[in-house]
Parts: structure tokens; C-alpha cells; sequence
């Protein structure tokens, strides 16, 4: 970046949701800030632009660095190169890390660690809703919040306990907190690992039932109508959940929903075997399910994508199917499946679809949307809607769990400017 932080970008279509404009223009940005042009004859660094999109800082709700406790897998630092890669801007990162973020200390530490050098990179930490997050008594939710905790969940696993719920609910409710839930009863999802599927005939696997998670949400949604308190269901997987959260939306409850884009673009009959890069939780679904999901995000029912971006070492999900860990990384892949699912496949406006990268997420965590209206911070994630092959070498997260390697894309990403 030149010293006076002054860049324009030529010539680019400008999807900036929040304003509601999609235009082909200039943007031009002076130190830090989006400004309406800059001075004649100054030192500007000038990007062509022609061709390519750009949106402004999107948000994933949703990811998994494994700092401190999993740094094999990955690093705060790593994740955050991973999100530059993915032109991701603003990263709400889960508690569930060794030991769990569920003092103040630890959430300081997790806003306050150096990312990629990219000044619009942030992280917004989420902590747990439990005490250890075992469920069993509420964490200081206070304290917590006064330490800069974004949102509250006991994320890979849900707070089972219907009493214990309500209490981190109500906390939370006068806070001003939303709560995010993993929404997935573990009686009922038992050792499953995939749903039925002819991989999981073939290879005997246990089979988790979709029930696990739609009793899940039909208990978080009664607790929401209980206490008042905002509820965001993270990676829906299935049609049965998206009917109970539509219903609650109508009866005007505060109920969100988010949708992966594994969940998106992926279903339990693409599994080509004993490959642990397609073992997510919750598993995913039938092609119904993913034709649910895309409904419900062209509808607004689901507001937002979000990646549950979640790194394991190769030497973890070596172990197979029915041992290796859940979870497949999804940063740099994030921009490009959810394209590739919605405005290719569905026809969803490209406007639209920044909408569920920017606005809807804001919209759940209670921040401003990032927006390129003059005098907003400068932060431009660029794109490029041509195929794109992805493979192992585009990765920057220090794990490879992708089931998308060797995926073609209808969008690349450039990366991030700010
Ligand atoms: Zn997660």
C-alpha cells in the first residue's frame, strides 16, 4: 500500500447490498476511508477492475481457528490468511478451542491477536454460552460481553439442557447478545456420522437422523418465544428445520439461520467412499435438502452463508470415515461454492447473494453492514465470476479437508483491499 493509503479501483461492478446499488464504477479509498474521488496528480495505487466484482469486507459468522490448543490443524494467524485468500474481512471465530473461550482473558485474546497484515481483517470472538462449555451451568455472560464477545455458543455441541438454555438465554436476552446454536440433540444424533446414503450402506457406517437436528431447532425456536432472546441456527442441513424456522420467522420471533456452502452444494449420494474430507456435522443431507436450503435462501429464510470453516491435520482425517474428526475448511472455497449454488445454479441476484455475505450477518451480530458509502471503512474483497478449478495449491489454511479439491467454481477470488 502507498503511504497516503490512497487506492482506486477502475472500473469494477460494485454490489454494495446495504445501500441497495449494483453498478459498474470507480471506488476510491483515502486512508482507510471509502472517499467520492481523490486529488489530482496524487500517488494513487490503481487497480483495472474491469470484469471483476467488488464487495464490500464480507462476514463469516461462522469459522474455526484451533488457537490455542489444535495449532497443528490451524492458527489464528494461518486462518486469517486463509480469509484473505477467500476475501473474507470480518471472522467470528468459535470457543470450542483447548482450553474453551469462556473467560474474559481468553476473549481478549482472540480480538487482539495479529492477523494476516491486511488492515480491514478483524475477528470478532464468540464465547461460550457454558461454563468449560459443558453444558452445565452459564459462563459469566457479562463479564464475557464486557470483554468484546461478539455472540454467545457452546458451538460442537448444543446445551442440551432445556433449564440451563433458558438461563444463558435470558443473560443473554439483556445483553443484547444473540445466541448461535449447534443445533443437534446428541441422544438423538447418537454415533452418527453420515446420513443414509449408499456410502454408508457400503461401508457400514452409523447413520445420524436428520431428527437430530430438527428436534434441536423445534427446542431452541420455543426458548427464543420464552425468553425474547435472539436465535441464530448455525449449518442447517435439512428441510424439516427450514419448515419450523419459516413458521417461527411469521410468528415474528428473533430466529436466524445460516446455510454452509457445503450444505449448498453437496449432498450424502456425492460421498465417493471412505474419504473423511466429506465428514462434516451435521452430515450432509439428501438432494432435497440441499434444493430446501437454496429455496430458503433465495427467500430470506436463511439470511446468511457461513463457512463453519473447520481445520484438522492430514494426520486426523487419515483415520477414515467413522474415526476421523467432523469438520472441512471452507475460507478460501466460501466466495465461490455459495456463487456457484445460488446465482448459477438458482439465478439469485448477484446482489442479492453479497446481501447474505454482508447484511444478513451484520443483521445477527447487531453491527453496522459493511458498505462502500463515502466515509465507511475501506474494505473490498474483489471477484471474478469466471470458472475457476480449485485445488490444493489455492489453499492457505495449514489443514486440507476440503471436499471441493478439483471442484470447478463459476467465481475466483482476488483477495482482499484495505
Ligand atoms: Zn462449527
Amino acid at each position: 500500500m502507498n503511504e497516503n493509503g490512497f487506492w482506486r479501483i477502475k472500473g469494477a461492478r460494485l454490489l454494495d447490498p446495504a445501500s441497495g446499488t449494483d453498478r459498474v464504477g470507480d471506488l476510491c479509498a483515502a486512508g482507510g476511508r471509502i472517499v467520492e474521488s481523490l486529488p489530482q496528480g496524487s500517488d494513487v495505487l490503481e487497480f483495472d477492475g474491469e470484469g471483476m466484482i467488488a464487495l464490500p469486507g464480507p462476514i463469516d459468522l461462522h469459522v474455526h481457528f484451533r488457537e490455542p490448543g489444535g495449532e497443528a490443524s490451524e492458527t489464528i494467524a494461518t486462518g486469517s490468511c486463509a480469509a484473505f485468500k477467500g476475501g473474507i474481512a470480518t471472522l467470528v471465530t468459535m470457543p470450542n478451542t483447548k482450553p474453551p473461550v469462556d473467560t474474559p482473558e481468553a476473549v481478549r485474546h482472540q480480538a487482539q491477536a495479529r492477523l494476516f497484515p491486511v488492515g480491514s481483517l478483524r475477528i470478532l470472538p464468540s464465547a461460550c454460552c457454558t461454563r468449560g462449555r459443558e453444558g452445565r451451568e452459564p459462563a459469566d455472560l457479562e463479564a464475557l460481553a464486557a470483554a468484546g464477545a461478539a455472540a454467545f455458543t457452546d458451538d460442537g455441541s448444543m446445551v442440551d439442557d432445556d433449564a440451563v438454555m433458558e438461563a444463558v438465554m435470558r443473560r443473554a436476552a439483556a445483553l443484547g447478545k444473540v445466541v448461535m446454536e449447534h443445533a443437534v440433540v446428541p441422544s438423538i444424533a447418537g454415533a452418527g456420522v453420515i446420513r443414509d446414503c449408499p456410502a454408508a450402506r457400503r461401508l457400514g457406517l452409523a447413520v445420524f437422523p436428520p431428527e437430530a437436528e430438527v428436534e434441536a431447532v423445534a427446542r431452541d425456536i420455543a426458548l427464543s418465544r420464552r425468553t425474547g432472546c435472539a436465535m441464530h441456527i448455525q449449518h442447517l442441513s435439512c428441510a424439516g428445520s427450514i419448515a419450523l424456522i419459516r413458521a417461527a420467522q411469521h410468528e415474528g420471533l428473533p430466529v436466524t439461520a445460516e446455510a454452509t456452502p457445503h450444505h449448498l452444494m453437496l449432498a450424502a449420494d456425492d460421498i465417493p467412499g471412505d474419504d473423511a474430507n466429506w465428514k462434516m456435522n451435521p452430515p450432509l443431507g439428501t438432494r432435497e435438502d440441499v434444493e430446501a436450503l437454496r429455496q430458503a435462501v433465495l427467500e430470506g429464510v436463511i439470511s446468511c452463508f457461513a463457512t463453519d470453516h473447520a481445520p484438522h491435520a492430514p494426520a486426523l482425517k487419515a483415520k477414515g470415515f467413522a474415526a476421523a474428526p467432523f469438520g472441512v475448511i471452507g475460507l478460501e472455497t466460501a466466495l465461490p461454492a455459495t456463487w456457484t449454488a445460488m446465482v448459477e445454479k438458482c439465478g439469485m441476484a448477484p446482489l442479492e447473494w453479497a446481501r447474505r455475505w454482508i447484511c444478513g450477518p451484520a443483521a445477527i451480530l447487531g453491527i453496522p453492514p459493511p458498505s462502500f458509502a463515502i466515509g465507511a471503512p475501506a474494505c473490498a474483497a474483489m471477484v471474478y465470476p469466471e470458472p475457476w478449478i480449485f485445488s490444493e495449491d489455492d489453499i492457505a489454511s495449514k489443514s486440507r479437508n476440503s471436499p471441493f479439491i478439483g471442484h470447478t467454481f463459476g467465481l475466483s477470488v482476488l483477495g482482499l483491499l484495505g
